[in-house]
């Protein structure tokens, strides 16, 4: 049984409501929602419906296993994979009929061969690497995996249903790689369209270029982070996205403690003055980082506070100072904002990161709560 006392709860209407606007933002392309580790820890299933009824008509996900929940789950939109390592279920995909990123002629040449013995066709996702150097054909390989694809189409086994690329800078407005990556991919467009191929879909953007680089929308936007409500370029102007997810938990207990107290493992906070703490029952087993140890907000007791003293596997102690609370109220870690409550970006500053890695590294021992 799941601890009762903590939850990330989650706002479906959120996640449709954000939808509808980057649908909107995206000007006539199709919105593709991203759903990969678990919907950015929201919850795959609920978050992909979510999506699905904010007008989203294709999904995304990394691997071949979270599409293949997808479908178990009953969703028949178009679902592309894009992280396909050897040993992976290829025949059960095709037979699925999830959409394949395809990085190289050795993956391409894989799925002919499965869609041969599951004796259906593949679609697959041609991915040109226009600078970001991660997966993707590079520049140089491109017209050879062109050519094999369009020569595998010809013969039946492959349908090359998209051609697309990712950024690597689009959330730094202004970035000299932003204009590089695409002109690399309307070169990349030009030869697959010379070879003869015919793709539904090219695509390019990603959340921040969705909501800052309209020319590179073509047919479909591929959004994750914005979906969930969160601004992938801190300081852009976007009041309509709504964060999802709100992490809170119930105070475990509060003492009082002299000043001179030092908290936690290694003794790395110590008490001014006497002090109310207060336990908070989450830990670094739940993602809430160690790094977080002296520096991430909460609100606690009607304040933000920082989190004192080192954060242990399933708790951390919050300094109320004088301030009264009782063990059952609650904590929230994070939320939209609305309320006091800190946000995932202020964790994200806290720690040096980004709110992708807050809200994705949620455990499983915290429910998720739909509502
Ligand atoms: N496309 C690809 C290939 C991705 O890996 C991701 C996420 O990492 C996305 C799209 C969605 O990006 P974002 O969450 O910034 O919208």
């Amino acid at each position: 049984m799941p601890p009762t006392f903590a939850e990330a709860r989650v706002d479906l209407g959120a996640i449709t409501e954000n939808i509808e606007f980057l649908r909107g933002r995206a000007r006539g392309a199709d919105v593709m929602g991203v759903v990969k580790a678990d919907g950015y820890g929201h919850g795959m299933l609920p978050a992909a419906r979510a999506m699905l009824a904010g007008g989203a008509t294709w999904l995304g996900t990394a691997f071949i296993e979270e599409a293949l929940r997808l479908r178990a789950d009953g969703i028949r939109v178009p679902v592309v994979a894009w992280i396909v390592p050897p040993g992976e279920p290829l025949t059960a995909a095709i037979a699925a009929d999830i959409d394949l990123g395809v990085s190289s002629l050795w993956l391409l040449e894989a799925i002919e061969a499965a869609a041969r013995e599951a004796g259906r066709r593949a679609r697959v996702h041609l991915k040109a690497d226009t600078g970001l150097s991660r997966g993707g054909v590079t520049t140089d390989e491109w017209p050879a995996v062109v050519a094999a694809a369009a020569r595998a189409e010809a013969s039946g086994p492959i349908q090359v249903t998209g051609v697309w690329s990712h950024f690597a800078c689009a959330d730094e407005p202004g970035h000299p790689s932003i204009s590089a990556q695409i002109a690399v991919f309307h070169e990349a467009l030009e030869i697959a369209e010379k070879a003869g191929l015919r793709p539904d879909v090219r695509h390019l953007a990603n959340s921040p270029a969705t909501l800052t680089l309209p020319e590179t929308h073509f047919d479909l936007v591929r959004t994750g982070i914005a979906g969930y409500g969160i601004n992938p370029i801190p300081g852009l102007d976007v009041p309509e996205l709504r964060p999802a997810m709100t992490l809170s938990t119930k105070i475990a207990m509060v003492k009082r403690v002299p000043a001179g107290s030092s908290i936690s493992y290694g003794h790395r906070y110590t008490t001014a003055r006497p002090s109310n703490l207060a336990l908070v029952p989450l830990g670094y087993a739940d993602g809430v980082p160690r790094a977080a140890t002296d520096t991430a907000p909460v609100l606690a007791a009607g304040r933000r506070r920082t989190i004192a003293g080192t954060v242990c596997m399933d708790q951390f102690v919050v300094d109320l100072g004088d301030d009264a609370a009782a063990a059952g109220d609650r904590a929230v870690l994070f939320g939209p904002g609305d309320d006091g409550e800190p946000t995932a970006q202020d964790w994200a500053d806290a720690l040096g990161t980004i709110p992708y890695e807050i809200v994705t590294r949620i455990g499983q021992r915290v429910p998720r709560v739909h509502v």
